[in-house]
C-alpha cells in the first residue's frame, strides 16, 4: 500500500467523540461505565491506526471500530473471580477454592454481612466482647480442649503458635516432618519467620525418642510434630508417637505442639475412609497446642484453629501478632455455622458438602454418572463419544494422600479434537469446566459435579464441538 493510500485511510478514521456518542446510543454499551467505553474506543482506534501504518488493513468502518471497542470494554468489566465447574473429582481442590460451604454457613454470612452484629460487644454487660467467643466454646466442646482460638488460616495458626511458644528457643522437629505443603508453606521457613530456632533430629525415614532426648538443652522450648499431610514415607520407617513425646517433654518442662494440617472432628473410618486421628485424640494425648485448617476436611471457611491448654492459648491470645492474623466476621459466621452442624454428626455428614462428597455412596455416584452420560448423549451425542468408566477420585487438599475413592466417570473423545484440545476448550468455555486427563482420556468425575451442572456440561460440549450449533 502506498503512503498516499495509507494517509487517505488514516484521515477516514472516526474521531473519539463521534464513536463515544454512537456507543452510548447502543443498548449493549449501557451497563459499561463511560470511562471504560472511552478508554476502549481509544484502544480500538489506536489499534486500527497501527494496522493501517503496518499496511495490514485497507478497510475502516465505524462498525468495525465499535465492535473492537465493545470487545475490549466487556472484557474489562467482566469479573475476575468467577464460578466454574469442578469435574476433576478432587473434593478439596486448592486451585479451585477448597471446601464448598454448607447452606447454614452461607445464610449466616449473609446475615452478619447485611446487619450489624455483636462481633465485639458483650450484649449482657454492654462492654467490649471478644470475637473468638463466637466459636471458642463450640471448638472446645468438639475437641475436648480447654481453650481455643480461630485465626486467618492454618499457616497463620502455626506461625502464631510458634512465635508465642518458641521465639528465641529451640524447637525440635523430626527430619521426616520438615514438610512443604505447597504455596510456599515450608516448616523450616515458617519456623525461621516465627523467631523459633529449628533443631532437626533423626533422619528422613527414621526418628526415635532418643533423638529428641539427645537434642534437649537449656534452650529447648518445644517439640513440634507435623502431620505428613500430602505424602507418605514407606518401607523402613519409624517415628515417635505423640504420647511418647508428651511424656518426655512434660517430664522436662518442654511444651508439645502438633500441626495436624487437615484435622478432623469425626472418625472417618466409620464411613469407609482411612482412619485419621481426630483433633480430640491429640488433645486427649496431652498436646499443649494443636493447629488445623478450617477449609480442609472440616469443610468450613478458610481459617486456622488453635486448641490447647488455657495457659498457652491465653499467651497466644495476647500476642500482638494475633491481631494481624485475626479472623474476619464473615469467616467467623461461616465457621460457627459449620461447627454447629458437628454437634450432631449425622447432620454434619448430610449438610457439609465436603463430607457429603467424600463419603458419597457408590450407588449415588453411579446415578450421577448415568445422568451426566444421558445429558451428554442428548445434547452432544453427534459430536462426541461418551462412555462410562470405573476409576478413582482423590480427596485433595493434602488430606488422605494415598486414598483412592472408587468412582464412575464419563470419558469423552472427539473425532475433531485431541484429548488436550478438548480439555483446553472446556477450560476456556463459559463457565469454565475443569476435567482431568488420565490414560490419555478426557474424564469428567461426577463426585464433584453439583446437581444441575450436568446439563451445562452437555450443552457446552455441543457448543464447542458442533460447528452448526447455535
Ligand atoms: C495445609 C497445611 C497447612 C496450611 O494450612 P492452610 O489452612 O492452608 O493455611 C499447614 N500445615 C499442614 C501440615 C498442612 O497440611
Amino acid at each position: 500500500m502506498s503512503e498516499t493510500d495509507k494517509n487517505k485511510l488514516l484521515r477516514r478514521l472516526p474521531g473519539v467523540d463521534h464513536l463515544l456518542a454512537l456507543a452510548q446510543k447502543e443498548e449493549r454499551f449501557e451497563p459499561i461505565p463511560r470511562s471504560v467505553i472511552l478508554a476502549s474506543v481509544r484502544t480500538a482506534i489506536d489499534s486500527i491506526r497501527k494496522k493501517i501504518l503496518d499496511g495490514k488493513t485497507d478497510e475502516i468502518t465505524v462498525t468495525l471500530v465499535l465492535e473492537a471497542a465493545y470487545k475490549t470494554a466487556s472484557e474489562k468489566i467482566a469479573p475476575n473471580l468467577v464460578s466454574l465447574i469442578n469435574a476433576t473429582g478432587v473434593v478439596l481442590h486448592t486451585n479451585l477454592g477448597r471446601a464448598l460451604l454448607c447452606e447454614e454457613a452461607l445464610d449466616n454470612i449473609q446475615t452478619v454481612a447485611r446487619t450489624y452484629s455483636n462481633l465485639e460487644l458483650n450484649v449482657k454487660t454492654g462492654k467490649r466482647g471478644i470475637r473468638y467467643q463466637a466459636v471458642e466454646e463450640l471448638i472446645c466442646e468438639l475437641t475436648g480442649a480447654p481453650s481455643a482460638i480461630a485465626v486467618n488460616n492454618n499457616a497463620g495458626a502455626v506461625l502464631l503458635a510458634l512465635n508465642t511458644i518458641a521465639e528465641g528457643k529451640e524447637a525440635v522437629v523430626s527430619r521426616g516432618e520438615l514438610v512443604e505443603i505447597g504455596g510456599s508453606f515450608r516448616v523450616p521457613d515458617v519456623m525461621a519467620k516465627s523467631g523459633g530456632i529449628l533443631r532437626e533430629v533423626g533422619t528422613t525415614n527414621r526418628t526415635h525418642l532418643r533423638d529428641y532426648e539427645g537434642a534437649i538443652n537449656e534452650k529447648t522450648g518445644l517439640f513440634l510434630k507435623v502431620h505428613a499431610s500430602n505424602y507418605k514415607i514407606q518401607g523402613f520407617t519409624a517415628d515417635v508417637p505423640l504420647k511418647e513425646l508428651v511424656d518426655l517433654g512434660h517430664s522436662k518442662g518442654i511444651l508439645i505442639m502438633e500441626d495436624l494440617g487437615s484435622g478432623t472432628l469425626i472418625d472417618f473410618s466409620q464411613y469407609g475412609l482411612p482412619s485419621e486421628p481426630p483433633v480430640s485424640a491429640s488433645v486427649k494425648t496431652g498436646a499443649d497446642v494443636v493447629t488445623f485448617s478450617g477449609d480442609k476436611l472440616l469443610g468450613g471457611p478458610q481459617a486456622g484453629i488453635i486448641v490447647g491448654n488455657k495457659e498457652t492459648i491465653d499467651r497466644i491470645k495476647s500476642n500482638p501478632m494475633t491481631r494481624a492474623l485475626r479472623i474476619d466476621k464473615l469467616t467467623l459466621a461461616a465457621l460457627e455455622s459449620t461447627l454447629r452442624l458437628y454437634l450432631d454428626e449425622k447432620e454434619a455428614m448430610e449438610k457439609i458438602p465436603t463430607l457429603r462428597m467424600l463419603t458419597m455412596d457408590p450407588g449415588r455416584i453411579r446415578k450421577k454418572a448415568d445422568r451426566l452420560l444421558a445429558a451428554v448423549k442428548m445434547h452432544a451425542g453427534s459430536v462426541v463419544t461418551a462412555e462410562l468408566a470405573d476409576m478413582n477420585s482423590r480427596p485433595g487438599g493434602g488430606s488422605f494422600p494415598e486414598l483412592m475413592l472408587p468412582t464412575r466417570c464419563v470419558t469423552l473423545s472427539s473425532e475433531t479434537l485431541s484429548v488436550s484440545g478438548l480439555e483446553k476448550r472446556m477450560r476456556l468455555s463459559n463457565p469454565a469446566i475443569i476435567g482431568r486427563i488420565e490414560d490419555n482420556r478426557y474424564i469428567l468425575d461426577p463426585r464433584t459435579i453439583q446437581d444441575g451442572q450436568e446439563e451445562i456440561i452437555a450443552t457446552t460440549l455441543s457448543r464447542i464441538l458442533d460447528p452448526n450449533a447455535p
